[in-house]
C-alpha cells in the first residue's frame, strides 16, 4: 500500500462474500467486511476515490426457476447498509459491474469519495477470468489494488485477469491481503521450533495435501475429529459408525509411514467421546478410537486425547490449526475444540505465534470468545488451505507475487 492515491480512482477488488439472512437479507457476519475497511479507509483519507468490487455468493449456481440469476438475493446491494455503517461514509451503488453506467458513475466520483460495484459474478466472464470482461473492470480504476484474500485461489477476471492491464506501479496489494500472506508465511518459511500443527473437520481427503505437506514441515501434527477415524481403521481398529473414507486407508498409511521415516510426532486421539447417534441429546461415553462398538460413532476427541494434545500445544512455538476436533456445532461434542482453542491462546500467551486457518475452526475461535488471543485468525478457507499446501495463489501471481520482509 505504498502507492500514491491522492486524486486516483482507486479500483479494489475486495472480498464481500458474507453471510446474509434468507428472510431479511441482513449481513449476519461482517468479519470479511470489517477486516477490508483499513484498506478502503487509507485510500479514501489519502484523498483517492474507490471503486469497490466483490462477489457474492454463488448466483449462477442458484440460479431462479425461470433460469435468470435471482438478483435480489445476490446482490451486493445487501451489504449496503452495514458497510455505511462501518465506515461512516455515504456510498454509491451501481446496479451493473460494468458498462456505461458504471464508467460514468466512477469518472464522476470525487477525492474521498466511493462506489461499490453490482456482483462480480453476475457477469459470465468473472468465473471464467475473461479478458474482456476484466478489460472494462480495468477501465474504472487509475490504479489496482487486490485486497481480497478469500477469492485469491481463483483465477477469476477480478481477482487476477485484471492485474494485467496495471503496470507495477499501479497495482498493490491491500493491507488484508498482505497480512495474510505474512502470518501464513511465518508458519511456511523457517517457523519457530517446535511447530505443532492440528488438522481437523470431517474428511482426510480435503486435506490430504495438507497433511503431506505439513508432515515435511512440522515437529508434531495432530489429527482430530472426523478424519481421525479413517487413520483408527487403516491402523487396524474397530471405529463402529464412526466417519470413515474407505478408499483413503492406503493413503492414511502412507502419510503414518511418511512421519515414522521423518521423525514427525504424529498424534491420534487416543480415546473419543463415542455417542449412539448423530444428535446432541445421543447417549455419549467416552471410548478407546480403536475399539469403538459398532451402532457407536466417534463424534469429539475424549478426556485424554484432550489432555494430551493440549499438553503438546502448550509447549509450542508456532501452531497452525485447521480443522476441529469434533462436532462442535453439537455442545455435547464441542469439549475437545474448546480445549484445542484454549490451549492454542494459552500457548500464545506464552510466546508462540499461533495462525488459525480458515473454516471452521476459524468459527470455533470466534465462538469461543478467543479469536483476540490468538496471533491471527485467517480469513480464507480455500486460499489459505493452498497457501499451507504450497501451492502459489493465481491472484498472488498476477500481480508479480508476494515477497515477505524479514
Ligand atoms: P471441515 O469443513 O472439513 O473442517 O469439517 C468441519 C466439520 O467436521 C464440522 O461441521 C464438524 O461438525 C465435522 N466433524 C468434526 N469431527 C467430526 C466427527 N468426529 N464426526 C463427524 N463430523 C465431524
Amino acid at each position: 500500500m505504498d502507492l500514491n492515491f491522492s486524486g486516483k480512482q482507486v479500483l479494489v477488488r475486495v472480498d464481500f462474500n458474507v453471510p446474509l439472512d434468507k428472510e431479511t437479507l441482513k449481513v449476519t457476519d461482517d468479519t470479511r467486511i470489517r477486516r477490508a475497511l483499513p484498506t478502503i479507509t487509507h485510500i479514501l483519507e489519502e484523498g483517492g476515490a474507490v471503486v469497490l468490487m466483490s462477489h457474492l455468493g454463488r448466483p449462477m449456481k442458484k440460479l431462479k426457476e425461470d433460469g435468470t440469476i435471482n438478483k435480489e438475493m445476490f446482490s451486493l446491494k445487501n451489504i449496503v447498509p452495514r458497510l455505511t455503517d462501518l465506515l461512516g461514509v455515504e456510498i454509491q451503488f451501481c446496479d451493473e459491474t460494468v458498462g456505461e453506467k458504471a464508467s460514468s458513475m466512477a469518472e464522476k466520483l470525487k477525492r474521498g469519495q466511493l462506489l461499490l460495484l453490482e456482483n462480480t459474478r453476475f457477469n459470465e466472464g468473472e468465473k471464467k477470468g475473461d479478458e474482456e470482461f476484466a478489460k472494462a473492470l480495468a477501465s474504472l480504476g487509475d490504479i489496482y489494488v487486490n485486497d481480497a484474500f478469500g477469492t485469491a485461489h481463483r483465477a477469476h477476471a477480478s481477482t487476477t485477469t485484471v492485474a494485467q492491464y496495471f503496470d507495477e506501479d499501479h497495482k498493490c496489494f491491500g493491507f488484508l491481503l498482505a497480512n495474510e500472506l505474512k502470518n501464513a508465511s511465518k508458519v511456511t518459511n523457517n517457523p519457530q521450533r517446535p511447530f505443532v500443527a492440528i488438522v481437523g473437520g470431517a474428511k482426510v481427503s480435503d486435506k490430504m495435501l495438507l497433511l503431506d505437506r505439513l508432515i515435511d514441515q512440522v515437529d508434531t501434527l495432530i489429527v482430530g475429529g472426523g478424519m481421525a477415524y479413517t487413520f483408527m481403521k487403516a491402523q487396524g481398529g474397530q471405529i463402529g459408525n464412526s466417519l470413515c473414507e474407505e478408499d483413503r486407508l492406503e493413503l492414511a498409511n502412507q502419510l503414518i509411514e511418511k512421519a515414522k521415516k521423518k521423525g514427525v510426532n504424529l498424534l491420534l486421539p487416543s480415546d473419543s467421546v463415542v455417542a449412539d447417534a448423530f444428535a446432541n441429546d445421543a447417549n455419549f461415553k467416552i471410548a478407546p478410537s480403536g475399539l469403538i462398538e459398532e451402532g457407536w460413532m466417534g463424534l469429539d476427541i475424549g478426556v485424554y486425547a484432550q489432555a494430551e494434545f493440549a499438553n503438546v500445544i502448550k509447549q509450542a512455538k508456532t501452531i497452525l490449526w485447521n480443522g476441529p476436533m469434533g462436532v462442535f456445532e453439537m455442545s455435547s461434542f464441542a469439549n475437545g475444540t474448546k480445549l484445542v482453542a484454549q490451549a492454542v491462546a494459552d500457548a500464545t500467551k506464552a510466546g508462540a505465534f499461533s495462525l488459525i486457518g480458515g473454516g471452521d475452526s476459524v468459527a470455533a475461535v470466534n465462538q469461543l470468545g478467543l479469536a483476540k488471543q490468538v496471533s491471527y485468525v485467517s480469513t480464507g478457507g480455500g486460499a489459505m488451505l493452498e497457501l499451507l499446501e504450497g501451492k502459489e495463489l493465481p491472484g498472488v501471481k498476477a500481480m508479480g507475487g508476494f515477497e515477505v520482509e524479514n
